[in-house]
């Protein structure tokens, strides 16, 4: 089974990028920020809870989300690859990612880590705040979830590194640019398995 990290900050791409992976292989998507967008807008007690933190851009608990993940995980049968998007943000989410994983006899096969630059992230958050409508895409609260991402969650790369399983995209080019480099990796990461 392959497992895939799909890293970067706010609007680097990775929901865009992991459509692209599905559409290909078929992996199943696992993003925590949908998760929690649907538990508002069915207004669950959960989506009482994380609502207000989610509006300013903060984490909701790492003990929350890795609830929520794992549960989420475990529902999964006999898929061949899953795609987690906007977990681990924490190294202590990644430290129970492997955990959880480790549960099911399996690991994290590659961290796809998409590198964009500041204004360039501003502006496409700017701009899909258009189309998503989502609360948190306004510039006030961009502000704040580009400095979380900074303190806490760009340290997560660090974990990966060391593991062995950081792979670097430029994530600043067109969506077809950008997956062609992810299907690089993707394509040496089936010959590994396959040998
Ligand atoms: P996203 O759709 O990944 O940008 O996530 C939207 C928001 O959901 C984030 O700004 C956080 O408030 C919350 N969130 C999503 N995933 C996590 C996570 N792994 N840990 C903590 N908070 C999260």
């Amino acid at each position: 089974m392959v497992n895939i990290v799909i890293f970067g900050p706010p609007g680097s791409g990775k929901g865009t990028q992991s459509q692209k992976i599905i559409e290909k292989y078929g992996y199943t998507h696992i993003s925590t920020g949908e998760l929690l967008r649907k538990e508002i807008t069915t207004g669950s007690k959960l989506g009482h809870q994380v609502k207000d933190i989610i509006g300013r851009g903060d984490l909701v608990s790492d003990n929350l989300i890795i609830d929520i993940l794992e549960k989420e995980f475990n529902r999964l049968r006999d898929v061949p690859g899953v795609i987690f998007d906007g977990f681990p943000r924490t190294t202590q989410q990644a430290q129970e990612l492997k955990k959880i994983l480790n549960k099911r006899g399996t690991a994290v096969s590659v961290m796809l880590s998409l590198e964009v630059e500041q204004n360039e992230l501003i502006k496409r958050l700017l701009a899909r705040k258009a189309i998503s409508g989502r609360q948190d895409d306004n510039m006030v609260v961009i502000e704040n979830r580009l400095v979380i991402y900074a303190d806490r969650t760009a340290p997560v790369v660090e974990f990966y590194r060391k593991a062995g399983k950081l792979s670097i995209i430029d994530g600043s080019g067109s969506v077809d640019d950008i997956f062609t480099q992810i299907d690089n990796v993707l394509q040496n990461l089936s010959k590994q398995t396959a040998q």
